[in-house]
Order: C-alpha cells, then sequence, then structure tokens
C-alpha cells in the first residue's frame, strides 16, 4: 500500500471523499513532498472494487495493481531518469486511453513529471485530454507546472500538493530514521531544503560524510595544506550536484552575510566559521564573479553535459582560494 504522509491526510480526505472525479488532475508542487507517492494511491483507489478511506488492498484490483499486473493502469515516466518523456511513449498512452477497460470499472493513466514530455509528445497527449474517452481518470504530477504547455494546464483540475510544515517534517523523519541524531536530522533535512523524504534519500546516500570531508577539504585549501588539484582528485567519489548545490549555497551565504552580519544566515554549523572568515576577507566582487560561475555551471551539470569533472573542480577551487584579499 503507498504510504500517506501525515501532511497529505486532510487532502486525501477530500479527494477520497469525491463522488464524482475529473477526468485529468494536476498535482503539483516542489519535488520531494510525496506527490508520486499521493498519485500512486489516488490510482490504486479509483481503480479498486471495494474502496473505503483508501483502497482495500484485497479486491482484485488491488491484488493486480500490487502484482504489477493490472491491466487498467498506464503510467508513464521518462524511460531514463531525468531524460525526456517521448512521442512514442505518449502514443502507446492514447492507445491504451481508446481501449475499454478490461476489469470493466475505470482506466487510471499517471504521468511523472509531465514536465519531462517534449513538445511533440505534449501535443500528442493533448488529443487524448481534449477527447476523454469513457471512465478514464489522468493523474499529471508535476514539479514545474508552470513549464506546461498551457492548453495542457487549463484542461486539468489543478491540485496542489501540501508541503510538510517544519514541525511535520522533523517529526516524520525522527519516524523514519530513529537511528540518526537530532542534530544530523536537523542537518539532512536543511540539506534537502526542508523536504523529509529528500533527507531520507540524502541519508540513505552517505550525505553527511561526505559533505564532512567536503568541508574538511575546504578548510586544508584555504590553509594552503592541499592543492586544488589534489582536493578534485579526492572527491571523485562525491556526486557532482552536491559539490555545485554547496558551493552555490555557500557563496549566496558569504554575500548575505556581508551585506547583514547575520549569523543565523550562515547555514549547517560546518562552514560557519570558514564563511565567516572568507565573508570578512574577500572583496564582494570576487564573490559575485565565482557566484555568477558556479550558478553558470551549475546548469550544465544538471543538463548532464559532457565535463571533465577534475578540470572543472580545479577551477572552482582555484577561485576560491583567490577569494580572501585584494586584486
Ligand atoms: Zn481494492
Amino acid at each position: 500500500m503507498d504510504e500517506l504522509y501525515p501532511w497529505q491526510a486532510e487532502l486525501w480526505q477530500q479527494l477520497s471523499g469525491r463522488q464524482e472525479h475529473a477526468h485529468a488532475y494536476l498535482l503539483h508542487g516542489p519535488q520531494g513532498i510525496g506527490k508520486l507517492a499521493l498519485a500512486q494511491r489516488l490510482m490504486a483507489f479509483l481503480l479498486c472494487k471495494a474502496p473505503a478511506q483508501g483502497p482495500c488492498g484485497q479486491c482484485k484490483s488491488c491484488l493486480l495493481l500490487a502484482a504489477g499486473s493490472h491491466p487498467d493502469n498506464f503510467i508513464l515516466q521518462p524511460e531514463e531518469a531525468d531524460k525526456a518523456i517521448l512521442v512514442d511513449q505518449v502514443r502507446r498512452l492514447v492507445d491504451f486511453v481508446s481501449q475499454t477497460a478490461q476489469l470493466g470499472g475505470r482506466k487510471v493513466v499517471l504521468i511523472e513529471p509531465v514536465e519531462s514530455m517534449n513538445l511533440n509528445a505534449a501535443n500528442a497527449l493533448l488529443k487524448s485530454l481534449e477527447e476523454p474517452s469513457g471512465n478514464t481518470v489522468l493523474l499529471l504530477v508535476s514539479h514545474q507546472p508552470s513549464r506546461l504547455l498551457p492548453t495542457i494546464r487549463s484542461r486539468c483540475v489543478q491540485q496542489p500538493c501540501p508541503l510538510p510544515s517544519p514541525a511535520q517534517a522533523a517529526q516524520w523523519l525522527a519516524a523514519t530514521l530513529p537511528e540518526v541524531g537530532d542534530e544530523a536530522r536537523a542537518d539532512l533535512l536543511a540539506l534537502a531544503n526542508g523536504s523529509p523524504l529528500a533527507a531520507r534519500v540524502l541519508h540513505s546516500q552517505d550525505a553527511l560524510a561526505q559533505r564532512a570531508a567536503v568541508v574538511e577539504g575546504v578548510k586544508r585549501l584555504l590553509k594552503q595544506q592541499q592543492s586544488p588539484t589534489q582536493l578534485a582528485e579526492s572527491w571523485n567519489g562525491v556526486p557532482l550536484i552536491w559539490l555545485f548545490d554547496w558551493f552555490c549555497d555557500w557563496s549566496q551565504r558569504l554575500l548575505r552575510y556581508q551585506l547583514t552580519q547575520d549569523e543565523d544566515g550562515l547555514g549547517l554549523s560546518d562552514m560557519r566559521k570558514v564563511l565567516q572568515y572568507l565573508a570578512q576577507k574577500s572583496p564582494t566582487g570576487k564573490i559575485v564573479a565565482a557566484q555568477d560561475w558556479l550558478l553558470q555551471h551549475r546548469q550544465k551539470v544538471l543538463s548532464k553535459a559532457n565535463l571533465n569533472r577534475v578540470l572543472l573542480l580545479e577551477t572552482l577551487l582555484v577561485s576560491w582560494l583567490a577569494l580572501p584579499g585584494q586584486g
């Protein structure tokens, strides 16, 4: 059974209490708040033969769904993570929508994330949205609804998905990772921008230990105990996007601290002293230039451009080493 997160309870009551369902829902909200789990639960609920507060978990439909062999559901995701949903995939979906339900109930389509459709794929989907066929419900999940064609957005019932409050996020993470200390859990949540689900993933990837090694490295760099090249090579196991996220975050905090002198804005305790030192010693122009470079290259990292990892990190570290001091 798909987990219903505590912050979704109220929305679930509304959704499961509806007498009639829309032809298409656009479930949207930031990444890492459990939208996919909600959509999967809604899919199971809409297909269930004996739904109550949720899907019953025991009927033929629920059992087929759990076994991954339900004939009346269609899940459309990129074939490779972070890649586009292709028009051929959408054509298979359009065929599915035009067929009759084999179990005699509803058919449910789930697309996640919708914005990963390229333009051809989106146009092909529009047909299915324009000409609802039989008893089909489309569940569109989007992290960035602003990136969708307006014609797609306007044909769906917009359903914002709730974010956990900081207290709910902390409580859920404490229940999920009881073996992790309070401080470490707070750090994980901060690194995950408040998303408890992303925090759990970061924990499974050992993010705090990797971060500690990176912070130690930055300190050695600034004390000139390690060269940019050595350091860049020693970070081989750290996901590049983490490094860019952290350095982007640090450069932004540096600039803010120079303006406000507010120590609360220095972020996680591990870098506070270093950031304070850098903010005092570095000309603003150099930090701005370093930040511009970071933002530009972060885009390239995100788009999976073919990058020379060590060279890229070396360039980054050389610029950070040169932050303190004039010229
Ligand atoms: Zn059922």
